[in-house]
This record gives C-alpha cells, structure tokens and sequence, in this order.
C-alpha cells in the first residue's frame, strides 16, 4: 500500500509499533515551508550533503533517507580486518545530523516517481512516501554478480567482498584469525572504475602485516584484473622492505584476471592458473548503487552522468548524484571526494533555488593508504571542471616521495588517523 505524507503523521502516532521497516526518528523536525530537499543515502556523501543544505538556507526543507541506523565507514576497515582496530570504531550514527535540522527516516528506498517527484520507502508492506522539489541521491556503489562467474550475492557469504557493509569486514577478519598458519590468502581486486583505487592494496598490505606477526608461514596473493594499480611503486617498494617473499602480486597480463570463483572449496579460477585460497577475498566489479538505476540516470556504463556544477544527473533534470555513483572525471571514487562532492551539491542546489548561477568549485581528495600500522603514504589531488567532467588542476597530484624516511611514513600513518577523525565528525559528529 502506498502511503502519501498525510497518512504517514498519521501512521506514525497511531501505529508507530506496527512499521517495522521503515520508522521515521523519534524526533521529526516540523516542516518549514520551503523547497523540499530529499537526499537518499546517508553515507559520506549523503549526509554531507543533507547537513550543508540546512546550512545554506535554513528555510530548505530536508529529508534524509538511509536504509540504515548505524553507518559502518570503509576508510580505515582493511585496519579492523587486520586486527588492528574495532569495528565499532567505524560506526556512527545519525543524531547530529537530526540535531541539525534535517528530518530523517531509515528505510529502504525502493521506488522513485520522477514524474510525480516522490520517493517511496520503507521496504515493508507499508510504504511511505516523500515528495520532493529536488532529490539528491548518494548510493555508492553495487556489484556486477556473476561478472566472475560463481561469485554472486549468495557466495559473498562465504567468500566476502568486504567492500560494503559492516558484516563483510566482521566476516573477513573472522576467517583470517581462524586460518591456520601455512594458509594462503587470495585477494581478488577489481577493474577500474571502482570504488577507492588503492583499498585493495592497503588491504593486502595489512593482511600481510597480520599474517607476518601472527601466522609468519603464510601468504597473499593479489589476483589482478589490472596491469597497474595507484602508488604502485610506493606499494611495491614498501612490499619489499616490509614484506619480503610473502605478498605476490599477478597482473592481468601474467594471468591475474578471476574468471570463476568455487565458493565452497575457495578456489578461485584464471585463464592461466586456479589457486585454492584458505581465505578469499573476492571484490568484484562494480557500478553505482541500485537506487541509481531506480531513479534512471544510470548510463550505459552503469555510473551516472552529471553537471560537474551542480551534480545534476544529465539523463534527469530535478535529480542530483554524487560520491562514488557519479561520473566525476578524474576524481576518485573516495569518501572525501563524496564529502566534498556533497557540500558543493549543497551549495549549487541553494544557489538554484534562490535564482542565481552557482559557482564552478575547486575540490580537493586526500587519500591515506596504510601499508602497517606506522607505515602510510598518500595521494592528494585537486580538481576543477573542464567541460563535463573534473580534470586535475593546480598543484595536480602529489604522493608521498618513493625515498621518503620511516619518520615521514610514520607521520603520514597519524596524518591518515586524523584525517579520518576529521572526516567522520565534520560528516555525522
Ligand atoms: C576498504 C575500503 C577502504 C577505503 N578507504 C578510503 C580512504 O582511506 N579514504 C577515502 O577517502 N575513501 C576510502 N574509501 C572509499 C569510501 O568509503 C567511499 O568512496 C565512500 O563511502 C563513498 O561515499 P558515498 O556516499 O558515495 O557512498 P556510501 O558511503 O556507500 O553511502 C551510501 C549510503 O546509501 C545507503 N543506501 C543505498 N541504497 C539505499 C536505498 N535504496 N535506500 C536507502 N539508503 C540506501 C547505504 O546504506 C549507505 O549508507 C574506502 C573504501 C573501501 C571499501
């Protein structure tokens, strides 16, 4: 049954034990009378996003929909499957953003009217619906099931991706810590575009650093669908010093490239080889979140085309996408590019409402990759439009120097932990 805003105040006094699905906060702000903003997805890019709205015109009526009440962050999980740092220490919740104006509701989005401009949500037999004037939609990102035949949702279970959700990093530190020593961990990376370049090298990294301290007979293998990878010469420099003889790493072209995964007996097939792993680790290809497909402004490529301007989708006028769903040129695919990507949506979407020409931003990424605990580099880049998309722009790309002394990996293992304290709290602190 579909439910219009009046029915929800009053399914939300009447019948609040019976919604099980979807429940709207305890505490929803009154409506003001302004322009309705709706943003799906309270990730780093969607809750940026929903809180910078507030603050650009207070008078922004803004919805917030996320599936879920706690948000389990990626930056820093290859630390919590190495052991080396707790899961709940990626988990936030929503209050301050409550707190900050914005009305809020978890609950599965599961249809999008663009012609009647409203979001259906809920995931039960009784949804609710949402109107909107604008809608900003920051899904991340969905697998390609099947892509590498065998690996489907299904198989994830037992060979996880540990790319989403707070299950997959618990599942996979689980099976490395019940591994016996001698085993062989296999890592499968995937093809670009993908969410965070060098994640799959900082996972292997620290697995490497894991097995080194505590199971010091076993390896990992990187399974490559690439023939190169980001900082490769920084990761690989650091392989050899700290890793030497326990991390391999197999390029597309020396046979690297999954073609099936057997889940039950974790072996992973090339065109070339087939390598049984005690734990795998498969992150398959990927494209933008589900919602992106809901709402039609997904491509033919799976990503969705926006206005780099204001991030408004190119395929549906009203609807905006940001973080790692967007086709943001060359900016990665990373929680401070969604961060930033969602205050300036923010911004441009106040700008549109109040007549006048937002402005063309310069955004800035930082990404910390740690390869042990007081061993990190980094890349920085700082992009601008130019034409449709972001190109990188003055000072371009910087990472860390190849011959850089342990002081300065040292110092780059802190700066990374402070960036993340930084991030999570400007986003949901
Ligand atoms: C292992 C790993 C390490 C990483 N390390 C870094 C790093 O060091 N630095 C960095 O900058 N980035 C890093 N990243 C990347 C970063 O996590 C992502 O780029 C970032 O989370 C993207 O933000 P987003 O808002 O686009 O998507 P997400 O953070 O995935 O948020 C999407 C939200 O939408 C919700 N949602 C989806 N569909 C629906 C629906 N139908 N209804 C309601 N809600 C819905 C989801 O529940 C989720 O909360 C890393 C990623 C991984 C996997």
């Amino acid at each position: 049954m579909i439910r219009t805003p009046i029915d929800r105040r009053r399914l939300l006094k009447g019948t609040m034990a019976a919604l099980s699905a979807a429940v709207a906060s305890p505490a929803v702000h009154a409506q003001t009378a302004g322009p309705r903003v709706v943003v799906i997805g309270g990730g780093f890019g969607g809750a940026a996003c929903a809180r910078a709205l507030r603050k650009a015109d207070p008078r922004l009526a803004v919805t917030l929909i996320e599936q879920n009440r706690t948000y389990t962050a990626s930056p820093m999980s290859n630390s919590v499957i190495a052991g080396l740092r707790e899961l709940t220490q990626q988990q936030f919740g929503y209050g301050r953003i409550e707190h900050s104006g914005v009305n809020l509701f978890f609950g599965e989005t599961v249809r999008i009217d663009t012609q009647a401009r409203k979001v259906l949500f809920g995931g039960s037999a009784d949804l609710l619906t949402e109107s909107y004037d604008r809608l900003v939609l920051s899904p991340g990102i969905d697998f390609r099931w099947n892509a590498i035949a065998g690996y489907d949702e299904a198989a994830s279970k037992l060979i996880p991706h540990a790319y989403r959700g707070a299950d997959q990093i618990a599942l996979l530190r689980r099976q490395l810590e019940s591994m016996e020593d001698g085993g062989t961990v296999v890592i499968a990376a995937p093809v670009n575009p993908a969410r965070c370049p060098p994640a799959p090298y900082e996972r292997a990294s620290l697995i490497a650093h894991y097995l080194k301290t505590r199971k010091p007979r076993s390896k990992v293998i990187v399974l490559d669908a690439k023939d190169s990878f980001t900082m490769q010469k920084l990761f690989e420099n650091a392989w050899k010093t700290l890793y030497p003889g326990m991390l391999e790493w197999v390029s597309v072209s020396s046979g690297g490239a999954p073609t099936s995964v057997d889940p039950k007996t974790r072996t992973i097939a090339t065109d070339f080889d087939k390598y049984e792993a005690a734990v795998a680790n498969v992150i398959p290809p990927q494209k933008a979140g589900r919602l992106a497909d809901l709402a039609g402004v997904a491509d033919r490529t799976g990503w969705c085309p926006v206005d780099p301007l204001t991030f408004e989708s190119k395929l549906h006028p009203g609807i905006h996408v940001i973080g790692d769903a967007a086709i943001a040129g060359a900016m990665p695919r990373s929680a401070s590019a969604a961060t930033v990507q969602g205050r300036i949506c923010a911004a441009a979407i106040a700008a549109l409402f109040a007549g006048k020409t937002p402005a063309a931003p310069t955004l800035t990424s930082s990404c910390f990759s740690l390869i042990a605990p007081d061993y990190a580099i980094s890349q920085r880049g700082t992009y601008r439009p130019v034409g449709d998309l972001y190109n990188e722009s003055d000072p371009g790309i910087t990472m860390s120097a190849l011959d850089a002394a342990p002081a300065m990996r040292s110092r780059e293992a802190k700066e990374a932990a402070a960036w993340f304290t930084d991030i999570t709290t400007g986003v949901f602190g």
